[in-house]
């Protein structure tokens, strides 16, 4: 029987993948292709098409599964179905072949997100073959502009808040099952995102009179950018704070973590020490209790014997949630002053909200995992260093949580917008039943 299952199932991803779903960044996406995604959804899941009623924006899907007649608020299960592009270098298969070799499903999208709609999908088909009907009201969204504008997600959010619907919670993509997902935490743990940092990017200006490069002045505007960004590289520029949510994981991580342990486990009262000390054990612990920039992009000069009136560097910049967008420009700007650089926001997204890790929507995912995932030693909550659709469901619900049902390693975290994107074929059966148990307990 598990035989037969994991056969249909690896097919089905496998065919999901061979259809290339890249979306265009300027926003204009090839309706054709998205078309074409949806009739194969249609015909691999059929029974969950029949029973739900579907709406479409722009290539952008929701599904609604009415329910049995209730008076809790309706849930919301989403994916989305477009992906970034792949050239063909560097990937031991092709990224649209949807090859089964090595024990895993190769190509763009396995994981990032066609894995996880496939599951959500497979879970609800068959639970709709089998004559279930939910007690309350199922929602499925899957948008095409994940990857790019977000215009799906934000066009579907907007029509239900106006349409009156709310959620009492909303499951995303997003973490996953790693093991020792930070260095010394020597356990198998379900990373559960309950909330994103917000992205800025910017522009820093140094401008100058320019002037003859045999005489150079001090201080030109190459010399002061490359001093401020070693500024923002040496010094704490933003505020390092313990999170509830990230005292949480740690308390989590804690029995799995020998001596270190031992102060981890009281980390609710040991904070300060925590601060000082998180942020010197690398870049994803340092992710999860500040904000961070990356300096992404540089320009200036067009002539090599004359000093540029203008030099730019543009940094990504990824705000935590305690310090928020507003007071992170702030401190950057502070930092630039110093060295007369001057600040320009270029893009602002969408600050998220944090889910309660205490809450019901919480709580169902750690039923769900412990269900599905025995060997998972226990299911921490943590915060979202890349953006996702979720944020705009914040309109319509106080719970939204990021995880994605599947066991993944190192590489395969890198292999997101990489090369070699990649599936663990073992993992598929496991995240059909997470999804089942999901729907039937929501
Ligand atoms: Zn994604």
């Amino acid at each position: 029987m598990d035989d037969n299952r994991q056969q249909q199932y690896q097919e089905a991803l496998s065919r999901m993948v061979r259809m290339e779903t890249v979306s265009d960044p300027d926003g204009n996406n090839d309706m054709d292709k998205f078309n074409r995604f949806h009739e194969l959804l249609k015909e691999l899941f059929p029974n969950i098409h029949n029973a739900c009623k579907i709406k479409e924006f722009d290539g952008s899907l929701l599904l609604r599964w009415k329910g049995t007649g209730s008076d809790k608020l309706p849930v919301l299960f989403m994916n989305h179905h477009d992906v970034v592009p792949a050239g063909e270098d560097g990937w031991k298969y092709p990224p649209f072949s949807g090859e089964i070799a090595e024990g895993k499903i190769w190509g763009r999208g396995t994981l990032d997100d066609k894995g996880g709609l496939w599951a959500m999908l497979q879970a609800a088909d068959e639970l709709a073959a089998e004559g279930f009907v939910p007690e309350r009201d199922i929602y499925f969204e899957s948008a095409c502009t994940e990857e790019t504008t977000a215009h799906g997600a934000d066009m579907i959010s907007q029509w239900l808040k106006d349409n009156g619907v709310r959620f009492e919670m909303v499951f995303d993509e997003g973490g996953a099952i790693l093991h020792e997902p930070i260095g010394g935490a020597k356990g198998t743990f379900a990373m559960v995102g309950v909330g994103e940092k917000s992205i800025v990017n910017l522009k820093f200006t140094a401008r100058s009179r320019g002037g003859h490069a045999s005489t150079p002045g001090k201080n030109t505007p190459l010399v002061r950018l490359g001093k401020f960004m070693a500024y923002v590289d040496k010094h704490q520029v933003f505020e390092v704070k313990l999170a509830p949510a990230i005292t949480e994981m740690l308390m989590q991580f804690a029995p799995y973590m020998g001596r270190l342990g031992k102060v981890v486990e009281k980390a609710d009262k040991l904070s300060p020490l925590l601060e000082a000390a998180l942020p010197k054990l690398g870049a994803t612990a340092n992710a999860l209790v500040t904000t961070t920039i990356a300096f992404t992009m540089a320009g200036g000069g067009e002539t090599v014997n004359v000093i540029p009136m203008e030099a730019w560097v543009i940094g990504d910049m990824r705000c935590s949630h305690h310090q928020g967008k507003e007071g992170s420009i702030a401190a950057i700007t502070r930092a630039a002053k110093k060295f007369d650089i001057e600040v320009s926001v270029l893009d602002s997204g969408y600050e998220s909200g944090i889910t309660d890790y205490n809450g019901s929507a919480f709580s169902l995912v750690k039923e769900a995992v412990r269900e599905t995932f025995p060997d998972v030693d226990a299911c921490a909550p943590y915060i979202v260093t890349g953006a996702s659709d979720a944020r705009y469901f914040d309109r319509v619900c106080d719970q939204c949580i990021r995880f994605m049902p599947f066991k993944i390693s190192d590489q395969q975290m890198e292999s997101i917008h990489g090369i070699n994107e990649c599936l663990d074929l073992d993992t598929l059966i496991p995240a059909v039943d997470y999804y089942r148990y999901m729907m039937t307990h929501a």
